[in-house]
């Protein structure tokens, strides 16, 4: 298959101080692999976030934002010719933070092409917490699989009414330690309320591979969601969630060849947070 109708949305680079590699080098490893786009979807930065949550570990600092812009700029002038470069964003969603973030983002809003909406972080009685980072690992058994799943859905439906965002990052991230809900139909009734809110309010799903890489060995969302993408008629784009050069583009040939089975014969591409759509 060739990947020249084919982006991938989802990749980070050194700033956020987890992943390996500056912006050119994720640039070069697209064009290397035939991609025909690549965006950047770094950690905004998480000033906002509770305390209790280690920053400094998952997201590059203010200060830095303008500089990852610039550089982005620089770098789609450079490869214009070989490749299209789109600055895009994840942003971790909080309640309760939706002015201070769009505040923030108005300040970039002519130089993003996409912004991604994401939930890593929830608020329980012990505090808030990073549900897919193995530090909190424990806090599993303390909530319980199921409460943490709703409150999760419940998480996501709000991110998707905010009106902020124009994907849905890695949309069933509860399971990346293959944790599954015990009560499946209950938990699926709370997705499919989800996905009709993504649908009205007019927003793209990421199909996020990174979860190949993980303890779950499947991409993000599973394929009983994505059918369910399929019939609602819900828009989709590709993420790798890039943390190494290594993973751009991570398992795409795959997802598409499976995708096709189901029906789907178009994928996302923005441009200044506006949609269009291209057969692949
Ligand atoms: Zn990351
Ligand atoms: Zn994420």
């Amino acid at each position: 298959m060739n990947l020249k109708n084919v982006s991938d949305y989802h990749t980070h680079n050194q700033l956020c101080r987890h992943a390996a590699g500056n912006l050119e080098d994720y640039v070069k490893a697209a064009i290397k692999i035939g991609l025909g786009e690549i965006g950047f979807c770094d950690h905004f930065p998480m000033y906002y976030l509770p305390e209790n949550i280690p920053i400094e570990k998952y997201a590059m600092i203010m200060d830095e934002f303008p500089e990852y812009i610039n550089e982005a700029e620089r770098l789609k002038d450079k490869y214009n010719e070989q490749i299209s470069v789109k600055l895009g964003i994840e942003v971790d969603y909080i309640k309760g933070q939706e002015v201070e973030i769009s505040n923030a983002l108005k300040k970039f809003s002519d130089k993003l092409d996409f912004v991604f909406g994401a939930c890593h972080v929830l608020m329980d009685r012990l505090g808030a917490w990073c549900f897919d980072d193995p530090y909190f690992i424990a806090n599993y058994n303390i909530y319980g699989i199921d409460s943490i799943y709703e409150q999760y859905y419940d998480k996501l439906l709000h991110l998707v009414e905010s009106d902020l965002f124009d994907v849905v990052a890695h949309f069933d991230l509860p399971k990346k330690f293959r944790k599954f809900p015990k009560n499946h139909d209950r938990i699926f009734e709370k997705v499919i309320k989800v996905l009709k809110s993504i649908k009205r309010n007019d927003m793209v799903i990421e199909i996020n591979t990174s979860g190949f890489r993980k303890d779950v060995k499947e991409q993000y969302p599973s394929w009983d969601i994505i059918r369910e993408m399929y019939n609602l008629d819900i828009p989709i784009l590709l993420g790798s969630d890039a943390h190494l050069l290594t993973e751009v583009g991570y398992m795409f040939k795959e997802v598409l060849s499976e995708l096709k089975k189901i029906g789907f014969n178009q994928l996302v591409r923005f441009t200044k947070r506006k949609k269009e759509y291209i057969d692949f």
